[in-house]
């Protein structure tokens, strides 16, 4: 007997979705048929890459963590391994009050974890530190459920440390309100950590010295060339229908059906949605289980790479960019030097920075025209770094609604949204950015699991 198998989604998700299963299934002799839909004209989602004049410029994720495997070993899969290359190192900044400040070392996720290089930092006042310090002696909660980044951080550290250093780390990832943003999904090892050793201090210092070098990679060829290589894969084993949309996903007597945008019917036995939250509940007809309580909507942002000769965009310090403190009212969020952390982004003596705006409830800036964004974040930057002259080229992408919110108790409503979908929607799978995980490889790791459990079924 045959499976059919559709993935909604043609982004890392869904192909790697498609990849595995295939690959899984002929491993195990099952006989599977899968149709990976994707709405746009091209597949890759998030993953896009511009090359121009000797550039290599992300319109979205630039690089992947290392620590997470999913990622380096999909790169193996797809025998791209010499493609591979780590970040350089260098000092990151804060921007706060119009000065960029060191980022204290050694921390994680703004979190110190040694005390004397610490309270010798130029960015907090000399209160935040003493804050900081109360960490020591407060009591864990025991928290038995969830809580949010913010609420958590600040118990134990004050809002200082949180409003110039965790939520500026963090709004790169999420780019949200860290007052709603869920602990347990986002940043599980502190609730260990809190809970095993009280002082999240004592805890990290416990752990030994954070590793040195790099921690991320990416590809000499852009993110894109992974994407190319996937599809080349898949393109012979399984169907890839882009330039459409799948409108509503019906429950049969056995299996479902699917309706798309070009008035077709396809009917499945299973379906992978891979498509985001808003989008799975609509085409599911918005079933009362898929709301998740307190939920803000995802949070849109733009980046904005911007081409100069390197001479005329000095830094003026020896790092590869900075984030901006939550205390400043700027529309950048972050800046990064691109062609000093990848050598591979621009050629020799070209330089290439990419800053983001958008962020939780200040997101109209990305419906303005490109030269009105270029000139917002150039005004930004122009604040802190002496820059004169106009880019020479610059490239600029919306991703609306693209950050996902996790809302404190993501983690149980999506344990009991997968409940309820076996029980009364068996075949639905979900994964992708909405669940469990925005990164690269938690994406991959996602599209594995409910790969395998469909498998298993
Ligand atoms: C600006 C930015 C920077 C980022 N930087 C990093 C980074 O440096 N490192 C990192 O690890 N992660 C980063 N991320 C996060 C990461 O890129 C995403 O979480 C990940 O790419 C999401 O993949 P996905 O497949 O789940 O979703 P998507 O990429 O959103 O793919 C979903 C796909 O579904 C399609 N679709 C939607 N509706 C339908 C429908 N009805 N029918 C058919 N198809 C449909 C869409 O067209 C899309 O192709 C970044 C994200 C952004 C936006």
């Amino acid at each position: 007997m045959t499976r059919h198998i559709a993935i909604i989604g043609g982004g890392i998700t869904g192909m790697t979705a498609a990849f595995y299963l295939d690959r899984w299934a002929k491993d195990q002799g099952e006989n599977v048929n899968i149709t990976l839909f994707e709405a746009s004209d091209r597949l890759g989602g998030k993953v896009d890459t511009v090359k121009k004049e000797g550039f290599v410029i992300e319109r979205g994720p630039e690089s992947f963590l290392k620590r997470k495997p999913e990622m380096l070993e999909l790169v193996h899969d797809l025998n791209m391994e010499n493609d591979l290359i780590d970040n350089r190192t260098g000092q990151a900044f804060i921007l706060k009050n119009q000065q960029l400040h060191p980022l204290p070392k050694p921390s994680r996720m703004g979190v110190p974890t040694q005390l004397i290089p610490f309270v010798r930092n130029s960015l907090m006042s000399a209160d935040g530190k003493a804050r900081v310090l109360n960490d020591l002696w407060i009591p864990s909660l025991h928290y038995d459920g969830d809580i949010s980044v913010g609420d958590f951080f600040s118990r134990r550290f004050g809002e200082e440390l949180v409003d110039d250093l965790i939520s500026p780390l963090l709004s790169g990832i999420y780019a949200g309100d860290i007052y709603k943003l869920s602990l347990a999904t986002t940043l599980p090892d502190f609730m260990k950590l809190e809970r095993e050793h009280g002082s999240l201090i004592k805890g990290l210092y416990g752990q030994g010295k954070p590793k040195s070098g790099s921690q991320f990679a990416t590809l000499r060829n852009g993110l894109r060339s992974l994407i190319e290589a996937l599809e080349a894969e898949l393109a012979s084993r399984i169907n890839i229908v882009k330039n459409m949309a799948v409108k509503s996903v019906g429950k049969k007597s056995a299996g479902y059906q699917l309706r798309t945008s070009t008035g077709d019917q396809y009917d499945m036995d299973e379906v992978i949605f891979a498509t985001p939250h808003h989008v799975t509940a609509q085409l599911l007809g918005e079933p009362e289980f898929l709301e998740r309580p307190n939920a803000d909507p995802n949070t849109s942002v733009a980046t904005v790479a911007m081409a100069f000769n390197a001479d005329d965009v000095d830094l003026g310090q020896d790092g590869t960019g900075f984030v901006v403190s939550r205390r400043e009212s700027m529309a950048i969020t972050a800046a990064t030097w691109t062609h000093l952390k990848w050598k591979h982004a621009a050629p020799e003596g070209k330089a290439l920075v990419r800053s983001y705006v958008g962020k939780a409830g200040n997101s109209a800036i990305i419906h303005e025209s490109d030269e009105t964004i270029v000139q917002t974040a150039l005004a930004d930057l122009r604040t802190t770094v002496d820059i004169e002259a106009e880019p020479d080229f610059y490239v600029v992408s919306r991703w609306p609604e693209a950050m996902p919110q996790y809302p404190v108790g993501q983690k149980e409503w999506l344990a009991s949204a997968r409940e309820h979908l076996e029980k009364n929607y068996p075949g639905i799978y979900l994964a992708g950015a909405s669940y469990d995980g925005v990164g690269l490889p938690d994406c991959i790791r996602q599209a594995k699991e409910q790969a395998a459990d469909l498998l298993n079924k």
